[in-house]
């Protein structure tokens, strides 16, 4: 049984110490492959996250700038991505998008970078990977004049309601789940019950590494290895068995980011 995580940025400095071990625990759990997320705060992170996946054949790398740095994304930093993210070996844009909890940048400007990043996307055929966190209703807006029909839409890590899912998957977008569904208590209720109104070709997993480990190793750093116990609870909602998820997500990652190693 075999697993890609969709979204992980283990090109960054917290695997510096162990990267090659903890690869070797992803494979002895069965991730094939990794989509990984260069969007982490310079145009230099986003360099090192292309050359990072660059000629390794299970590593697909993406660029964008995460809706926290939205502010730091000057005028000279724009045109230099949009030339990276059109490199043949990057297979998406992103992440990009809106995080009005942590509220680090104004809205207005996380906007703005947000439509840019879609028609980056547009303009490259390549899917755009959405970052958006308490800001559903505004991130359904804009996709649905922006995006819907025109690009493959990822919403990473989803945090929203069923109504948001529906919406998503109604647009045709894929939603992807990460350690959030496994969290206990009421948070994350509204994300379990999310699950089973996604459509089988929409559904996508990831880590989110280093960042949001799921029970029951919540704390500790995540690596993809960690995917499984996600992977789990998803197929337990979904009402499939485990081995039915894996192929359907493994499929569904592999068309959407048109992902060429076997
Ligand atoms: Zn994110
Ligand atoms: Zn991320």
């Amino acid at each position: 049984m075999n697993f890609i995580d969709s979204h992980c940025h283990i090109d960054t400095a917290k695997f510096d110490e162990d990267r090659d071990a903890m690869l070797q625990r992803a494979a002895d759990a069965g991730i094939t492959d990794f989509i990984v997320v260069g969007a982490s705060g310079s145009l230099e992170q986003a360099r090192a996250t292309v050359a990072f996946a660059k000629g390794k054949e299970h590593f697909f790398a993406t660029v964008g700038v995460h809706p926290h740095e939205a502010e730091k994304l000057d005028d000279s930093w724009w045109p230099k991505l949009c030339e990276l993210a059109a490199d043949p070996e990057v297979v998406a844009v992103g992440e990009s998008g809106l995080d009005f909890f942590y509220d680090n940048c104004p809205k207005q400007l996380q906007t703005d970078r947000f439509v840019d990043h879609i028609k980056l996307a547009i303009s490259l055929g390549k899917p755009i990977i959405c970052h958006i966190r308490d800001a559903h209703d505004e991130a359904i807006a804009i996709l649905s004049e922006h995006a819907a029909g025109k690009v493959d839409v990822i919403i990473h890590c989803f945090t929203g309601t069923p109504a948001d899912a529906t919406r998503y998957a109604e647009m045709g977008f894929a939603i992807s789940f990460s350690g959030i569904v496994t969290f206990k208590g009421k948070a994350a209720q509204p994300v379990r019950d999310s699950v089973a109104l996604v459509p089988r070709g929409q559904l996508l997993l990831e880590t989110d590494a280093p960042f949001l480990a799921p029970v029951p190793m919540r704390g500790k750093r995540n690596e993809p290895a960690f995917l499984v116990e996600t992977a789990k609870l998803v197929a337990q909602l979904k009402g499939i068995e485990l081995a039915e998820l894996a192929e359907i997500t493994t499929n569904n990652t592999r068309r959407l980011f048109a992902l060429t190693s076997q």
